[in-house]
């Protein structure tokens, strides 16, 4: 029989953070002990789902709300997203609430419903490769914007503007941001506004680690400063509450209805034609945005001491340097060796240390320099990471970059 040949448009399609973990788990299979510090997931590690969202859910799937629910999520859900959003500033309504399978299927039905083969979305470098991934899957052009490492990883405005070309349809803004763990401020935030506004483009407001701030830090909700312009906030209870596997996300569109009115429609007729979202989990959304919140406090302590240890080991070592985190839960190293392919250079760390981080490029970033560690894991754990994943450098290397 002839081989079946694949659709051209899946050739771009990766997610470095999971091809990775395949080399992982056939490491594991031959015995070796592997310490996995690719995924973002916080239930792989001390963190638990709070019960009273697990009572919920087991609730409605005794009372058999098993069934599909409706395409857009059920009204009990996008009504506290909508009391939510009011919290944050950000006015909503009932009708510009979508639920999703994550916010990784909103991501998906977002693009698909905006880009033409062709056209271009501009997205963060470096910036969560879901939507580097996305971009391919409906033929798109990548067009990445810098953010600039020598100011905290914020996102660079002259560069977005340089950009933009008459085949740019919007712009992601991650905040806090995958993997950098930069927190954006409202100057930054603006200027991007202001140049979405010159050009007509719709903004996607990715705030999926929006409660996990530290520092006492505050974060600014982007579509309660944007006024008119177009856009769509992404959140999720995967972060912020400890329910990654239970994929459910939620978009919410805001600014001038007049100028997204016909692309929501479009996104909501794909959200008609995948039927519905997970439908008992849906019944956890209340309870979590309205519920007890002191898991957030344990979460943001917990997270932000990891942060400072990573920190401090990755700039104690020679040849490395780290930019500290504002929020989320990742580390996003730089180093000074003369590596010229990053995943090698994590398979390395991975055979010889058995410590699995992710490539840098896997993020867009271009430079074959940088890594992504996932800072979950406790501390004493993440402290030998760190040291194992030097020794590897120097070991490897002998020496640094001149
Ligand atoms: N957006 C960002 C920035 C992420 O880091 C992730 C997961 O790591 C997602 C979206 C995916 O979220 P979900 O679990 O809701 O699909």
């Amino acid at each position: 029989m002839k081989i079946i040949q694949p659709a051209k448009r899946t050739e771009k399609v990766t997610y470095a953070i999971r091809d990775l973990a395949v080399e992982a788990d056939r490491l594991k299979a031959q015995g070796r002990k592997i310490l996995n510090l690719n995924i973002g997931d916080p239930n792989v590690f001390d963190f638990v789902t709070p019960k009273h969202m697990v009572d919920a859910v087991h609730k409605a799937m005794l009372e058999n709300k098993n069934g599909y629910s409706n395409s857009m999520g059920i009204d009990e859900a996008r009504e506290a997203v909508v009391r939510e959003s009011e919290r944050k500033g950000i006015h909503a309504t009932k009708e510009n609430v979508l639920f999703s399978t994550g916010v990784s299927e909103g991501i998906d039905m977002l693009f698909a419903s905006l880009m033409n083969p062709g056209e271009n979305i501009l997205t963060p470098t470096p910036g969560y490769p879901l939507y580097i991934a996305s971009v391919h899957k409906f033929s798109g052009v990548l067009n990445q914007y810098m953010c600039s490492e020598t100011n905290g990883w914020q996102p660079d405005p002259d560069d977005i503007r340089k950009r933009i070309n008459g085949k740019t349809k919007g712009i992601v803004v991650i905040n806090p941001n995958n993997p950098t763990g930069a927190l954006y401020g409202k100057k930054v935030l603006h200027e991007i506004i202001e140049i979405a506004n010159e050009h007509n483009l719709i903004i996607f407001a990715d705030e999926i680690y929006d409660k996990i701030i530290f520092d006492g830090e505050k974060h600014v909700p982007m579509a309660s400063i944007s006024g008119d312009v177009p856009i769509v906030t992404l959140n999720g209870i995967s972060k912020n509450y400890l329910s990654p596997g239970w994929r459910i996300g939620w978009m919410t569109f805001s600014g001038s209805e007049k100028s997204f009115v016909e692309y929501r429609e479009a996104v909501y007729r794909l959200a008609r034609a995948r039927l519905s979202p997970n439908h008992p989990m849906q019944f956890s959304v209340r309870h979590a945005l309205e519920g007890p919140q002191d898991h957030i406090k344990e979460t943001v302590r917990k997270c932000q001491e990891r942060r400072d240890i990573v920190f401090r080991k990755m700039n104690e070592i020679e040849g490395f340097h780290l930019t500290k985190a504002k929020g989320a839960f990742y580390a996003f190293p730089g180093f000074d060796f003369p590596v010229k392919d990053d995943k090698e250079f994590v398979l390395g760390i991975l055979r010889e240390k058995g410590v699995l981080v992710v490539h840098g490029t896997g993020f867009g970033w271009e430079k074959p320099d940088h890594f992504r560690m996932v800072t979950l894991a406790d501390p004493h754990t993440l402290s030998e990471a760190c040291e194992k994943i030097g020794e590897y450098a120097w070991e490897r290397f002998g020496k640094r970059k001149k």
